[in-house]
């Protein structure tokens, strides 16, 4: 029912074209857009910090065909995309969707560059996930966000949603992949320690005036950035701020009913609303009720995203798109308690399972996967291998010798001691692996077994069972410098070691259906004039396929771009208003017009 219907229509509180719920990727991202191509915008975001999972991620943005791409000479990216994206999502995907997003990608990063110094670097080498598939690129469409310095933001660095903390150095500084790969041989090259000395200096001096680093990379830079772009442009954040309802008149959305700041208020979109919540992976009733059993107990993702923003479209009329098989991208996580009793959720993405001497096994003690793959993948094969065998949780088995080399999980390469995560019960040791084996409550004989035949093929550098390394994206992950096979090696140094990993959902692809304007639609395929749904909220435009690194926030971000420009398109005022000002200069804003909550009228628009 809408509030049209309950009561004569009521005065709006105050106005504006665009208002955005969410301040991830996808939602700063629309606001940003909708700022430059002169709207009046509104974010809105529920928690008190701006950058939700975004702020959490490496940041990466899968597009074909980008701009980077073009300046290093490659061009005609986007038909063998197409290709790629097609053979790989299937019938489950909507062409238009992903034509929409091939077109718009590129599109978006050019305007975002050119109107909002939004800059990202190619990955050196970033292999596309899915290579079996034709099409799937060997590097070029992973786009990394450039650093950004965090004390520009002055005060409000302290709005920037922090990272996990199992994933910066020294409880609060950050380095990129590739830094950390050149810290690892710190010891051996005057390069790596030049760029360590430094990294520490800047950190130490940060540490005397901030509670973490300010040199901010991967998803906490892109954040930042966004954020810094939003304060430039004088876009008045709303923080804590819930929303209530969706205004529905004339079978249009018109606005929202929020409270904030002890008001509630009923505010008009001109042009539209925007949905950019996060999906709901931190939603265990939703976890429950649409992802693979056994449910995911817990996610990487932050605490906001529950899902709360789909709930107001579905009242409005909206609906889901297709369930499918996973609803979700995996992460296969590692789990513990923080000292302030907390839970670490840490993601094993590529550091330690594609590396030579580790394999994964299920209670059985059988490998059931590639090691190598994708997290998306290595999951999905875990609940495969759960309909027959235990394999929630898995086991990662290695030696002391790769401990030692590659770490594992939260257990950082050349740790001293071990006893900590002994201790906690993180991290199982065995003297011999049938020791391990029982320690882990799997099949002694099987495991032996197992590693037995792994170090068989760590001589001949093929793996019989599941070819790991046989992929470029595989290889990508392993250690280069081993031979013959860079991902399989010898688990044979005792003692021998295991972490337990859990399917955790990094995100959910389960969402709002939208044409590939981004309008979020009815059941029949209608729009839903004046509501888009951008990000997690919008339902995957793969299918829910992962086709390689940074295809969340490449989505979010297109489809950003595009319910902008739909939105804002048929009441487009004027050019895009030029950068107003260095980062963090605020434009004037225009005298509030909020009134009382006394003149918000009753009733639910739900
Ligand atoms: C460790 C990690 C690494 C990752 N790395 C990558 C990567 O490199 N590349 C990639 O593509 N993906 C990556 N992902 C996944 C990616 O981070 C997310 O899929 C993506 O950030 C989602 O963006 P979003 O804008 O939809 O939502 P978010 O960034 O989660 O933002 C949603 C925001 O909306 C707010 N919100 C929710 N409900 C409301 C409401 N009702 N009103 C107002 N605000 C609301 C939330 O509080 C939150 O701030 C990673 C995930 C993790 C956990």
């Amino acid at each position: 029912m809408s509030i049209a219907a309950e009561a004569p229509r009521a005065a709006w509180d105050d106005e504006y074209d665009v208002i955005v719920l969410g301040a991830g990727a996808g939602g700063m991202t629309a606001a940003l857009i909708a700022a430059i191509e002169g709207a009046r915008t509104l974010l809105i975001e529920k928690t008190s910090r701006i950058g939700g999972t975004t702020a959490r991620s490496s940041g990466t943005v899968w597009i074909p065909d980008n701009p980077e791409q073009r300046r290093r000479g490659i061009s005609g990216d986007a038909a063998s995309a197409r290709t790629y994206l097609q053979a790989l999502a299937g019938d489950r995907a909507d062409a238009s969707m992903i034509e929409a997003f091939l077109a718009a990608g590129p599109l978006m990063l050019d305007y975002l560059e050119q109107h909002a110094h939004v800059r990202f670097r190619c990955y050196e080498h970033a292999p596309d996930y899915r290579q079996e598939f034709a099409g799937a690129a060997q590097g070029g469409r992973p786009l990394e966000p450039l650093p950004f310095d965090g004390r520009t933001l002055g005060k409000d660095f302290e709005r920037v949603g922090t990272p996990l903390p199992e994933l910066m150095l020294l409880g609060g500084m950050m380095v990129t992949r590739g830094e950390a790969a050149q810290l690892v041989r710190s010891t051996h090259s005057l390069k790596a320690c030049m760029l360590g000395v430094r990294l520490l200096l800047r950190y130490g001096v940060d540490r005397l005036r901030f509670r973490r680093g300010t040199r901010l990379v991967l998803g906490n830079a892109l954040a930042a950035r966004l954020y810094s772009g939003l304060l430039g442009r004088g876009v008045p954040v709303w923080f804590d701020a819930v929303t209530e309802a969706l205004v529905d008149e004339d079978d249009a959305i018109s606005g929202l009913i929020v409270e904030h700041g002890g008001q509630r208020l009923r505010l008009r979109a001109r042009c539209g609303v925007i949905l950019a919540g996060g999906g709901f992976p931190s939603n265990a009733l939703m976890r429950e009720r649409y992802l693979p059993q056994p449910v995911a107990q817990y996610t990487p993702a932050t605490e906001g995203c529950v899902g709360d923003t789909l709930d107001l479209a579905l009242d409005a009329g909206a609906t889901l798109g297709t369930v499918g098989a996973d609803n979700a991208l995996w992460f296969p996580s590692s789990i513990t308690r923080r000292a302030d009793g907390s839970t670490a959720v840490y993601p094993h993405i590529v550091l330690d399972r594609a590396k030579p001497g580790l394999v994964a096994v299920n209670r059985a003690g059988k490998r059931f996967v590639n090691e190598a793959v994708s997290y998306h993948e290595f999951v999905r094969a875990m609940y495969r291998s759960q309909r027959v065998v235990q394999t929630i949780p898995a086991l990662l088995v290695c030696d002391r010798r790769f401990l030692w080399k590659y770490g594992l999980g939260l257990i950082r390469p050349m740790t001293p001691r071990l006893a900590p995560y002994i201790d906690q019960g993180y991290l199982k040791i065995g003297e011999t692996l049938e020791d391990l084996a029982r320690t882990v409550d799997v099949d002694p004989g099987g495991l032996v077994a197992t590693v037995a035949q792994n170090n068989r093929d760590a001589a001949t550098g093929v793996d019989t069972e599941f070819g790991k390394g046989t992929s470029s994206y595989d290889r990508a992950n392993g250690d280069a410098s081993h031979r013959p096979n860079p991902c399989i090696g010898p688990i044979s140094e005792p003692p021998f070691y295991a972490v337990a990993v859990v399917p955790t959902p990094l995100g959910t692809s389960l969402g709002l259906l939208t044409n590939a304007a981004a309008q979020v639609c009815r059941a029949h395929g209608q729009p839903i004039r004046g509501l888009y749904a951008c990000g997690n909220d919008m339902h995957s435009a793969f299918g829910g396929e992962y086709p390689g690194a940074g295809a969340q926030i490449g989505q979010a971000m297109t489809f950003a771009y595009l319910a902008v420009k739909d939105a804002v398109g048929a009441q487009q005022r004027s050019a895009p208003v030029a950068d107003p000002a260095p980062v963090n200069r605020r434009a004037p804003q225009p005298p509030s017009r909020l009134v009382p909550t006394s003149r918000v009228p009753s009733g639910s628009v739900r």
